[in-house]
């Protein structure tokens, strides 16, 4: 699961237990003065901008807060928090949907009025009784199937419903739920085969989570090209390990059909 590259020895990381995966590009965190940093954020061939202070506004953060930061997308509610105004307040570490790390602040569910984590929200809808997926990649609620979907249970929210969905059918092919689930939890899927594209040619891909969405992600390398349609994908990512180029792959999806023809 673990990215190796050369960049961690450079900047003297060996040695260093690495934290968890960076969420930005999946290679590892590590320890260094007074920030972690992704080990692919240093050195002269940086792909990755990921970094948190190891002290952000006065408020320490642990090596075990930044681990659940990185694994969970938040921390547990840190109260020591100055503002730069010097006003103290509480909040959680959060991981954007740019997977740089902000704030959250603590939430008054209207109908928690008790002090503490609202871990189980309001279940609104008919998900009650059903076995969650996994957790919401973008905003931590729980996801359930439904009949055309995987949906976060916070899209039947009043207020600011969350709008994560993954929808069953992909450019033609059935995702199984065993599919979307391993795609919640780790991120990404097995390779899956039988998309079909714009053109007609069936092709092969992961899905994976990026930024809270969910793109392809080829088996081979490309250069990523600003052709995103069916998912949002950013034209830049980091590392740029993420190609969804639909347009490369018609390309190679012709010749493959020329070859066919010949032959
Ligand atoms: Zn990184
Ligand atoms: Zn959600």
């Amino acid at each position: 699961m673990v990215r190796l590259t050369g960049a961690a020895q450079s900047v003297g990381f060996s040695g260093q237990e690495p934290l968890e995966k960076c969420p930005k590009c999946g290679g590892r965190v590590f320890e260094s003065g007074m920030t972690y940093v992704c080990e692919n954020s240093v050195g002269p061939n940086r792909t990755c901008d990921f970094r948190a202070g190891k002290i952000i506004l006065q408020q320490p953060v642990d090596r075990e807060q930044m681990k659940k930061l990185l694994s969970t997308g938040k921390t547990d509610l840190l109260a020591r928090i100055i503002s730069r105004k010097g006003r103290p307040f509480k909040a959680f570490l959060v991981l954007t949907d740019k997977k740089d790390v902000g704030f959250e602040f603590e939430k008054r569910e209207p109908k928690t009025k008790k002090e503490g984590k609202p871990k189980e929200p309001v279940a609104k809808i008919d998900f009650t009784g059903k076995e969650s997926l996994g957790k919401c990649p973008k905003c931590g609620g729980k996801i359930f199937e439904t009949e055309t979907s995987y949906m976060c249970e916070r899209s039947q929210a009043d207020r600011k419903p969350c709008k994560f969905k993954l929808s069953k059918t992909i450019l033609g092919r059935d995702i199984p739920k065993k599919q979307a689930q391993k795609l919640l939890t780790m991120g990404k899927t097995d390779l899956l085969d039988n998309f079909i594209s714009k053109r007609g040619c069936p092709f092969s891909a992961y899905l994976k989570l990026e930024d809270g969405k969910v793109g392809f992600e080829f088996p081979e390398k490309t250069a990523p090209t600003t052709e995103s349609k069916q998912a949002n994908v950013p034209g830049t990512f980091c590392g740029g390990s993420i190609s969804y180029t639909l347009s490369s792959f018609a390309s190679r999806c012709r010749v493959s059909n020329q070859r066919r023809r010949t032959t």
